[in-house]
Parts: C-alpha cells; sequence; structure tokens
C-alpha cells in the first residue's frame, strides 16, 4: 500500500469536527476530550500490525517489531491548547501514523519502528509543558512542584492525571521506553512566519534555541509629577525605556537569528503623579548559539548600567530561567535536507523558537531532527491557525523520505 499524504489531511479533519468546537481545538491533556482523541488515534493504527502501549507517564505509543530491537522513534502530540489550531501536534502524529502504515504494509522493518504520542506537551492545564517527553526523557525534576500545582478549578494535578491512569510518582518509570531508541523524528508545523516569508513549503530544523530570562529592577526616587524639575528626577522607568528599545540594536547585531523580547514591565508607585520609583522588567533572550546568548546577555546588561549611570539609577539582575540551546543530529539534518529537496525542490534550515518535545529527546541523546511546514501568517495556538493543503501533503511525504533514509541508516549501522 502506497503512501496516502491526502489520507493525512482527511483524518485531520475528522480529529477536528470530533475534538473542536467553533472557538478550535479542545483537546487539553488529561481531560474527556484528549481521551476521545487517544481513542481516535488507537482505532486509526488498528489493522497495521502495531501494538499500542500506555506508558507510566501517560504516553501513547505504538510499536511495529523489526528485525532488530533498535527502534526508528516518530512522534508528536494529540494535546492542544483551548481554542487551539488544528495542526499543532497532531499533523505530526497522524503523519505518523500514515508514515508507519506505508512501513507495515511493506513487511517487517529491518529494525522496529514506533510511533508516540506524547502526553501533555502544551502545559494548557497546569502550566508545565513537555510533560510526557521529560518523564520519558529522565529531565523531569520538578515532581514535588508538579505535586501543588492545580488548574483553574482548583483541581490537583496528580488528581487530574490519576484519572487518566498516571501516578505522577511513578511518571518517570516512562524512561524504559526510550531503551533502544535510535532516533528520532518529528514533524511540525513552524508556528512562525519565515518559510511563508521565503515562499517554501518545508524546511530543517537545526535545533532548539537556547533561552536566558532575566528579571531587571530598576531603582530610582519617587517624587511629585509637578513640582520636580526634569534634571532633578532620577526615574526608573527611563532606565527600563532606554533598554527595552537597545535590546533590538543587540539582537541585530548578534543576528543569526538572535531575539530579545521585554516581555513585562511594572511600575511603582505606578499613579499619574509621580516619577517612577521602581520598575520591574522582565527579558527573553533567545539563540541556538550559546556563545552568542551569553553575548546577548553581557551586552543586555553592559547596556543596563551605563543607562543606570545616565539616569542615576540603581540596576539589579536576577536570573529567572535558562536552557541551553539544542542542536540537533548532523547526519539526521543531512537526511531531512535530501528529503525535503525530494519533494519540494529546495530546502531550508532554520532555528525552532519554541521548544518541543524533540527537544527533550534529543537532551536524552538520541540522534533527532524535525521537519517544519509553513504556517499560513505565522499563527499558532488559534483557530486561525492553517497550512495550504499542498503543503501538508508534501510535509508527510517529506517525513516518510526522511522516515526511509532513516531506516536504511539504522539498518547499516
Ligand atoms: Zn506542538
Amino acid at each position: 500500500m502506497p503512501l496516502q499524504p491526502e489520507r493525512t489531511i482527511t483524518e485531520l479533519e475528522e480529529l477536528r469536527e470530533l475534538t473542536g468546537d467553533e472557538h478550535g481545538a479542545q483537546r487539553v491533556a488529561w481531560t474527556d476530550t484528549w481521551e476521545r482523541a487517544r481513542d481516535w488515534f488507537r482505532a486509526k493504527l488498528q489493522g497495521t500490525g502495531a501494538t499500542e502501549e500506555i506508558d507510566a507517564a501517560g504516553n501513547q505509543w505504538f510499536t511495529l517489531r523489526g528485525d532488530s530491537d533498535r527502534a526508528l522513534l516518530i512522534g508528536g502530540h494529540l494535546d492542544s491548547v483551548p481554542n487551539g489550531g488544528w495542526l499543532d501536534g497532531c499533523l505530526n502524529v497522524v503523519a505518523g501514523a500514515e508514515v508507519l502504515r506505508r512501513i507495515a504494509a511493506g513487511g517487517q522493518p529491518p529494525v522496529t519502528v514506533r510511533l508516540v504520542n506524547w502526553a501533555d506537551e502544551e502545559g494548557a492545564r497546569f502550566g508545565r509543558s513537555l510533560f510526557g517527553s521529560s518523564a520519558a526523557a529522565g529531565s523531569m525534576r520538578d515532581q514535588d512542584e508538579l505535586a501543588s500545582l492545580d488548574d483553574r478549578d482548583g483541581i490537583a494535578l496528580p488528581d487530574a492525571l490519576r484519572a487518566h491512569g498516571v501516578e505522577l510518582d511513578r511518571a518517570l518509570d516512562a524512561r524504559t521506553q526510550l531503551e533502544g531508541a535510535a532516533a528520532y523524528l518529528e514533524l511540525h508545523i513552524e508556528q512562525g512566519p519565515v518559510l511563508e516569508s521565503l515562499g517554501l513549503p518545508l524546511g530543517v530544523v537545526l535545533g532548539t534555541f537556547g533561552v536566558e530570562r532575566s528579571r531587571i529592577t530598576w531603582r530610582g526616587q519617587a517624587a511629585h509629577a509637578g513640582s520636580t524639575p526634569m534634571d532633578k528626577r532620577r526615574d526608573a522607568l527611563a532606565g527600563a525605556s532606554k533598554l527595552a528599545l537597545s535590546i533590538r540594536d543587540i539582537a541585530r547585531a548578534v543576528g543569526e537569528g538572535a531575539v530579545c523580547t521585554s516581555g513585562g514591565l511594572v511600575t511603582k508607585p505606578g499613579i499619574v503623579t509621580s516619577v517612577v520609583e521602581t520598575a520591574e522588567q522582565l527579558l527573553d533572550q533567545r539563540h541556538l548559539d550559546a556563545t552568542s546568548l551569553a553575548r546577548m546577555l553581557q551586552l543586555a546588561k553592559d547596556d543596563a548600567h551605563r543607562f543606570a549611570a545616565e539616569e542615576n539609577l540603581e540596576v539589579e539582575w536576577e536570573r529567572i530561567w535558562s536552557i541551553e540551546p539544542i542542536l540537533f543530529d548532523e547526519t539526521l539534518i543531512r537526511f531531512a535536507d535530501e528529503a525535503v529537496r525530494e519533494v519540494s525542490g529546495t530546502s531550508h534550515q532554520l532555528p525552532s523558537g519554541p521548544l518541543h518535545d524533540a527537544a527533550e529527546v534529543s537532551r536524552a541523546g538520541i540522534p533527532t531532527v524535525m521537519l517544519f511546514v509553513q504556517s499560513l501568517r505565522g499563527l499558532s495556538h488559534t483557530k486561525l491557525e492553517d497550512t495550504k493543503r499542498e503543503h501538508l501533503e508534501l510535509s508527510v511525504q517529506a517525513l516518510d523520505n526522511l522516515a526511509s533514509k532513516t531506516l536504511t541508516w539504522l539498518a547499516s549501522n
């Protein structure tokens, strides 16, 4: 049975019908709608010979035994944000199902092929993303914190998980799933505007950005808006404002996809009749290269100290979160490039701004690569999320070509 990329679109439409409403996709993890999506997915894989298993973290696995226990993994996530799009996460697994069916129809593959539907990639209900993949990768270290999380209705995370057969304390047992894993492939919509602006349907993802998140506190002096001359002011907002603009120059100067965002600013006393005494500013900086990321942070700090001197302020930096860049596997990037060129003529390599389950698998030391397919208007996490049908079909074909190349590679080494 040959690959039928158009079937992936039909199935995605079916899933949208089953688990969405007029506001978009409603497959939030650990809900009945999500469970319905998993049941639907199980039915789609019936007859392929793949066996199903739900692991200790709630990840849904379909395993097609091969001549060897070494495994090629293809993954994605059926869960969505509330009012989400019809493609984010589920294109990956539904396309993966089509590839698995094509492989199964050819007889026993040389290595085992496993399709995984990761549990709770989005973290939409409890604010913790990449739940299932971080458990399987063994990088989950925040169980105590997770145990204390409640959703908006006051339901505790451990109770919500238990209702779907998952014990938080045992989630890390999912680590055994990655034993024997030799390669991991993930197709995803880009969720950004780059491929569309280049007029390309598909791209190869080099890795996921490293992230530095800082809280910057500026301290000046509250003073009367009427009686304080302009040259006598110690205005904390002036420092924050200068930095909010200078990070744009920093990102431009460092380049190579660098992004800097000052996404939050709280001023005190925050009244119309006072100069700002303190300004608490949030900064998010991302780059695919660790050295460049460190340089961006240093440049921002240097600027901040200069602005503090200019405005007669004190400034303090605090790191609130950081993660190293994660680079995907060079051999698989090469295969992905070939696969994309075969189906669409031109390949383009780009980093991923958002984190994905693939980043967790890569951190666990398993050779990993991702394919991106163009997103229209760069929109995602909204019902407006969309991709041209012909591009979706090309993406299924590219994933299949990539899977074939990877299987041949794994079988020969
Ligand atoms: Zn996703």
